[in-house]
């Protein structure tokens, strides 16, 4: 037989050694390693037998369960490239993936069905619905047969990933089986991850912090996964102490609506041996909850280009620095972009991160022209953040290039000024971004959400800015609003702000 040391034979690979330890589990069911191997060779003759070839997509829309795992080992399985879709995006959205991807099946529980339609479909793919109404999933996985014999080296793609649309459209990342191999033995390099552990799976599946930073850590290691479909802080809170819970992945949102759920002091979170986040940068004050229990919180920085980690705290000093992106994970080189555009040590002074290893993914799909400007000197990827190490060698993110707000001549990080504002307790979130200004060229305009009961005016809140910050960073525009617009990842839509605050005040107050 052919070589597979792709992600598809990981299953296999680890029911050899531990057939009878669960590797999924959600509410209603529960798999053991040598149970889901079976399930992937079956769902990957499937596949095949429904035209996916090696080099294929299938696309894959739901929420977090265990059918996502199912379909993404059978799909990488069968050589082919896993499209995990966001359940989130509007109608159009997921028409342009689906278009953009070329996939030619497509995978999807009951709660999508109607964006499915809504969408259009798949007019010349196959869909399968996971819905046990519909049984078409089932049915696939009853018929009788392994995918035909393919070769699948460390080298050929396995998922089609989409960035969060931050800055732009969503760009589809290839990730090979070795750059998510090698992101897992980055983390499992850093984290003291057991075959014992029971990992909660909150963070949604289609972005790389739910798959990459604990998930697929603590499958290698055979450790058990379960998926949960939708976050409610109270149930997660509980799920933990009746489960015995020892690690989960979360963005700073997540974490932030646990510390401050009803049930915060009364959780038992003794088992936990580490809760991970990232994604976006997290308030002090949440950092500091977590860590004043005496959870091993620990933040981890990446990005779906990188499959996706790039640092990580560690242990050992996550206290002395809660709220850093941490060092460098083992295989994982960092630099400086420098001014002739070349690889430069990084240091104290802010500079955009360029980041280089065998996780770090080589293109974009069907984008060539990006994929090219990605890279500078061959293989350093520019990761458009703005990064500094500390004297103890920890990486701060300052902020992204594109945010950055040039005001009369001056580098305004709207990053720092929102953290700034964060630490007064009447303020739930702030967001700072640039508008056009006669004078200044650029002005700060800051969104700022007070707090349910606290109160709050303008002026209290310029004062403690001009407090903590020199007075050319205090936005000259403040505008108090009820919620800031996010995605799914609780990402902070910037790009609808901008023009929002340009909006409201290009012509408004002088
Ligand atoms: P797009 O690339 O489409 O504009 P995106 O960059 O938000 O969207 P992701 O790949 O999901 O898409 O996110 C990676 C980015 O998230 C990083 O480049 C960085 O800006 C931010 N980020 C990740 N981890 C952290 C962290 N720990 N602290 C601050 N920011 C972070
Ligand atoms: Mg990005």
């Amino acid at each position: 037989n052919l070589p597979d040391f792709g992600l598809g034979s990981w299953p296999a690979r680890r029911a050899r050694i531990n057939p009878d330890r669960t590797a999924l589990v959600q509410a209603n069911r529960s798999l053991t390693y040598a149970g889901l191997a079976e399930r992937v060779e079956r769902l990957g003759g499937a596949l095949a037998r429904r035209g996916v070839r090696p080099g294929d997509r299938v696309a894959y829309l739901g929420v977090n369960d265990i059918t996502v795992f199912e379909t993404l080992f059978a799909t990488a399985r069968r050589g082919a490239l896993f499209v995990p879709l966001n359940y989130r995006l509007s109608p159009t959205e997921i028409r342009y993936m689906l278009d953009d991807s070329g996939a030619s099946v497509l995978v999807h529980s009951a709660d999508t069905a109607d964006l499915v339609a809504a969408a259009g479909g798949l007019p010349d793919g196959v869909l399968i619905a996971t819905d046990p109404a519909d049984g078409g999933f089932e049915a696939a996985i009853a018929e009788a047969g392994a995918p035909p014999d393919t070769a699948v080296r460390l080298e050929d793609p396995c998922l089609l990933l989409y960035t969060s649309g931050t800055t732009g459209r969503p760009k589809a990342a290839i990730l090979t089986h070795g750059n998510l191999t090698w992101n897992t033995v980055n983390q499992l390099a850093h984290l003291d991850v057991l075959g014992t552990d029971k990992a909660l799976c909150i963070a949604p599946l289609f972005h790389c912090v739910g798959l990459g930073q604990i998930t697929l850590p603590t499958l290698f290691k055979g450790g058990s996964v379960e998926p949960v479909a939708k976050f409610d802080p109270g149930t997660i809170l509980a799920r933990i102490g009746e489960a015995g819970i020892t690690s989960f992945s979360a963005v700073p949102t997540m974490l932030e609506m646990m510390c401050r759920h009803e049930d915060w002091d009364r959780t038992d979170l003794s088992s936990l041996t580490c809760v991970l986040y990232g994604g976006s940068p997290v308030a002090e004050r949440v950092a500091r909850a977590w860590l004043d229990r005496g959870v091993k919180l620990l933040q981890g920085y990446g990005m779906t280009e990188a499959a996706p980690g790039v640092s990580m705290a560690t242990h050992e000093g996550t206290l002395d620095h809660p709220v850093a992106a941490g060092v460098p994970h083992f295989f994982t080189d960092v630099a400086a972009l420098g001014p002739d555009l070349t690889p430069q040590p990084l240091g104290g002074t802010p500079a955009e991160l360029l980041v280089r290893g065998p996780h770090v993914f080589g293109g974009y799909w069907n984008r060539p022209e990006e994929s090219k400007a990605s890279f500078v000197e061959g293989d350093w990827f520019r990761t458009g953040d703005v990064v500094r190490v500390d004297d103890d060698g920890w990486a701060h993110v300052v902020d992204r290039v594109k945010d950055l707000i040039i005001s009369g001549g001056e580098n305004v990080y709207p990053a720092e000024i929102e953290a700034v504002a964060v630490r007064l307790d009447a303020v739930d979130a702030c967001a700072v971004v640039g508008v056009p200004d006669e004078r200044w060229g650029e002005a700060g305009a800051a969104f700022v959400v007070v707090r349910p009961g606290a109160e709050l005016d303008e002026p209290q809140f310029r004062a403690h800015l001009e407090r903590h910050l020199a007075r050319y960073k205090v936005p000259k525009h403040v505008q108090f609003t009820d919620t800031l617009p996010r995605n799914a990842t609780g990402k902070i839509r910037r790009v609808e702000l901008r023009t929002l605050a340009a909006e409201t005040f290009t012509n408004g107050p002088a």
